[in-house]
């Protein structure tokens, strides 16, 4: 039998099977948390066991991110970016005029000021991934709150460092990562189906699934995806 605990912010996966211990696992790639645990064990003492090693969890979890995550960029000459799932080579150039950024063929051309440093360089790329992903993001709140008959009252896109999205139930509020714009588009839309659904169930449970399902099939091909673009740093399970 398969069943969840939530622990704070960690999810748990509890396997009971014909085993004589409880066994905690912290999995790659995403440090997803699984016990399995003996048939007949209570829940309760599940949820104790699992209190008791929570440093260790959090530990592994943190190895395992520092293992995935991106080198840091510099922003500089002939750098490798991403634009909806296609690299391009980044082009530096300064000038004495306010910064822009720009596609040209296969490139990322970025003009900045003089003596423009990365961290600079940096918020200039990221205001203009954002720009990218809400204009990107316009025809899909046309099309999909039409289709599922939620309201999103209103959508925020911003850098995340540890999820590509998520939602205020309650509020009818959706958060979408500004770095969504250097994956396959799809994978855009994937997101936002995601966090709508959260409007009508706020849990990760079966129902969350029946829903995507019905809505949004190939949901799990679109994770993967996410998931496995070599440029991932942030990891997402559903
Ligand atoms: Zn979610």
């Amino acid at each position: 039998m398969n069943t969840h605990l939530t622990l704070g912010d960690i999810d748990v996966e509890v396997v009971l099977k014909d085993i004589k211990n409880i066994h905690l696992s912290v999995n790659p790639p995403t440090g997803k948390v699984r016990i399995s645990a003996p048939n007949r064990t209570s829940m309760d003492a599940i949820r104790l066991f699992a209190i008791s090693k929570l440093g260790w969890i959090k530990q592994q979890q943190q190895k395992l991110e520092a293992q995935t995550r991106e080198a840091p960029r510099e922003y500089v000459e002939r750098e490798s970016h991403y634009l909806w799932g296609k690299r391009y080579l980044l082009s530096v150039q300064e000038a004495n005029r306010a910064p822009s950024v720009e596609v040209r063929h296969r490139k990322i051309l970025l003009s900045v000021r003089p003596g423009t440093g990365a961290t600079r360089r940096q918020e200039v790329l990221d205001e203009w991934y954002r720009r990218q992903v809400r204009a990107a993001v316009v025809p899909l709140l046309e099309k999909w709150p039409t289709i599922m008959g939620v309201r999103v009252e209103k959508l925020f896109i911003q850098k995340m460092k540890t999820k590509w999205g998520s939602c205020t139930p309650e509020r009818q509020y959706v958060r979408l990562n500004t770095d969504l714009a250097k994956k396959p588009v799809e994978c855009l839309e994937y997101v936002l189906v995601h966090e709508m659904t959260h409007i009508l169930e706020r849990h990760h449970n079966q129902r969350f699934v029946e829903i995507m399902n019905g809505f949004f099939p190939n949901w799990r091909l679109l994770r993967q995806k996410l998931n496995e673009s070599p440029l991932s740093h942030v990891e997402w399970e559903y």
